[in-house]
């Protein structure tokens, strides 16, 4: 794999310490970071590592770091690479479907009844179509779960971008048991596909969906593949209310008792409505949450208790939920809502600040899916997933401050450049290796045949 050194970039590191460098040179190696250092520094201690040629002697000077290509960030922000913490990107081909209707209703009227006709292709093509929409907006990685898995995989090793990939699992239907078998062989036999841009997970739709029988056998089954879970919890207040019926608990207890969050890693999606108990839980089991406000707020589900759930030392990331809840995949307008929801619920406009929403869109949801130690922030080390925002650009002047930029007025058409496992995805406003003509014909084609 080749080697290239991004010059002369504002990097927004999003590490523990919140380092921004107001212009620095970032050098990739195959599929990692290996250097960044402060432009015309040439090095330093986090220089260029022993595995790179360097002209002569120590790395004096930033013109003796040779690379086999070299671009300009100049009047660019480089920040990581954007996570999606929770998705269904298929979804894609039912965006604009369906709107302006409550949960239930939504999903069993209109939803579920055209996702029974899906076929396996329709799944990759609409995967490859969300793909797309993501590394345009600079999102380098997502968290799926969706019907047709082994569809929705091909599409991430084929886009070029990261994933973690798990099947849908649902209770109702007749061959539940089945699809348990499918998804715990695949999980097995894609784990770390595409050179490991690809991490495979079971996926139990929610508690509501899903009988204690069948949730037994996913933890054994994530047990024995050594995968993790990701599951809805806690979305609407009607599902909390139905468990305690039930089952005299609420779902998160209901989950901690049956076992599910000894998995690692759990991701839940959702979790708005809590009880202290259930926040207690969430953070004593490290459980990886994702925020959705932009899905919330369309499904009038609720608001997330994520200042609270912060407070107390919870791992919370964004998301998107499916585009047929959002509409898009755009993560710096989720990173917004977020941080705009929670001062309008609140009434106080200090909480959810700006850094506090970014985090959640890198660093957070990479420890949310289990993957803080290989993306989420730019570090030497780290996979290079990163993406380059225009910055020279009425709507972002003058640059006063930017993580406020990022957080409150950047968009997904600022983005340029786009790094993925230390390949370029996008340059300079244009798709490496994706047809989006074609992607368009399979998907207009496609959703004729599922509406008719
Ligand atoms: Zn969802």
């Amino acid at each position: 794999m080749a080697s290239w050194l991004i010059r002369n970039a504002t990097v927004v590191t999003m590490d523990e310490a919140g380092t921004v460098l107001p212009q620095a040179d970032v050098l990739i190696n195959g599929s990692e970071i290996v250097g960044l250092w402060p432009s015309g520094s040439g090095g330093g201690a986090a220089g260029p590592s022993t595995s790179l040629r360097v002209n002569s002697g120590t790395p004096a000077l930033q013109t003796e770091v040779r690379a086999d290509h070299t671009i300009t960030g100049e009047g660019m922000v480089m920040i990581p690479g954007l996570i999606n913490a929770h998705t269904h990107c298929a979804m894609t081909l039912l965006r604009g479907y369906a709107d302006d209707m409550p949960l239930m209703p939504w999903l069993q009227e209109r939803i579920w009844p055209l996702e029974m006709k899906l076929q396996e292709e329709d799944v990759y093509w609409g995967t490859m179509l969300g793909a797309a929409e993501m590394i345009r907006a600079g999102v380098t990685c997502f968290n799926d779960m969706y019907h047709y898995f082994e569809a929705t995989a091909r599409a991430v090793v084929d886009s070029g971008i990261r994933a973690n990939v798990s099947g849908v699992l649902l209770g109702f239907l007749p061959d539940a048991e089945e699809r348990l078998e499918r998804a715990i062989a695949f999980a097995k036999q894609w784990r770390e596909a595409g050179d490991g841009r690809l991490v495979t997970m079971l996926g139990p739709h929610a508690p509501y969906t899903c009988p204690d029988h069948l949730l037994e056998k996913v933890i054994a089954g994530a047990h024995e593949a050594k995968v993790g879970i990701h599951i809805h919890v806690s979305e609407t207040a009607r599902e909390v209310k139905d468990s305690q019926q039930q089952v005299g608990k609420t779902p998160v207890q209901r989950l901690k008792d049956a076992g599910l969050f000894d998995a690692r890693p759990v991701l839940a999606a959702h979790c708005v409505h809590l009880t202290d108990e259930d926040i207690a839980t969430l953070v004593e089991y490290q459980v990886g949450i994702s925020h959705n406000p932009g899905s919330n707020m369309k499904l009038a589900s609720g608001v997330a208790p994520i200042p609270r759930l912060l407070a107390a030392g919870a791992v919370v990331g964004l998301g998107t939920d499916g585009p047929a809840s959002n509409n898009n995949l755009d993560m710096l307008e989720e990173a917004r809502l977020a941080a705009l929801l929670h001062k309008l619920h609140s009434g106080d406009p200090t909480v959810v600040p700006a850094r506090t929403a970014l985090e959640m869109a890198t660093r957070g949801s990479a420890r949310a899916l289990g993957l803080g130690d290989r993306v989420g922030q730019i570090k030497v080390g780290m996979k290079a997933d990163l993406a380059l925002l225009d910055f020279h650009q009425p709507h972002l002047f003058p640059p006063h401050d930017v993580i406020s930029h990022l957080a409150y007025a950047a968009r997904a058409g600022d983005v340029r450049t786009v790094f993925i496992n230390g390949r370029p995805v996008l340059m300079d406003g244009k798709l490496q290796g994706l047809d989006e003509e074609e992607i368009y014909g399979q998907v207009r084609a496609r959703v004729k045949r599922l509406v008719s």
